[in-house]
């Protein structure tokens, strides 16, 4: 097993094979998390990558739940939900923080999960071209309300609280500990977040 601390506002990029786990750690609970996922074949150049929108449709849910997978923009699986330690709810609905969010939020020169993403890539020695996908919000919980409203509330994972994510291909997995304080989805103030890999013997070449 293999840990990676993801300090507070930042992101980190892990490489797995299929087979292994990935498992998103709050680590002193109440912190949203954003989780990218691209197909790893071996080029410094990602494309095929986790896409919530095909996610949705793939499961008929808007929210991961234990034992189903999350889709590529090519429709497979890359990951799979295998545990959930946290009270369940998790987002993917709402895309990644940028710098345009921050902006309208007065704040332009704020951290964001976007460039976090290009980052954590750049740091691992890869990158990808295309629009940020939208992440798989780990611990943000956005309930959908009467006739369709959304409701932003506050991240109600306990310390320690974690999600298993199983590899379903070679992967490369970007978590970031999202950075967002000018709107109340973290608990209280930002806090770290951590990612465990287990390694199941898998064939990466
Ligand atoms: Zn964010």
């Amino acid at each position: 097993m293999s840990r990676t601390e993801v300090p507070p506002g930042t992101g980190r990029a892990v490489r797995v094979a299929a087979g292994d786990l990935v498992r998103v750690i709050d680590v002193d609970g109440g912190q949203v998390g954003d989780v990218f996922a691209f197909r790893d074949s071996g080029d410094a150049e990602l494309t095929e990558h986790h896409s919530a929108a095909h996610t949705r449709a793939g499961v008929d849910r808007l929210f991961p739940a234990v034992g189903e997978a999350f889709l590529t923009d090519l429709r497979r699986p890359i990951l799979t939900l295998a545990e959930d330690t946290s009270p369940g709810e998790h987002d993917m609905l709402i895309p990644a923080c940028d710098p345009a969010r921050y902006k309208a939020l007065g704040a332009p020169d704020h951290r964001s999960c976007a460039a976090n993403l290009r980052e954590a890539l750049g740091e691992a020695g890869l990158s990808f071209a295309g629009p940020t996908p939208q992440p798989i919000n780990v611990f943000m919980r956005i309930p959908v309300g009467e006739g369709g409203r959304l409701s932003w509330l506050t991240a109600n994972s306990r310390p320690g609280d974690a999600v298993t994510l199983r590899a379903e291909m070679d992967c490369v997995v970007v978590v970031s500990a999202c950075p967002q304080d000018l709107v109340r989805i973290s608990d209280s103030g930002l806090s770290p977040l951590a990612i465990e890999t287990v390694h199941n013997g898998g064939t990466r070449s």
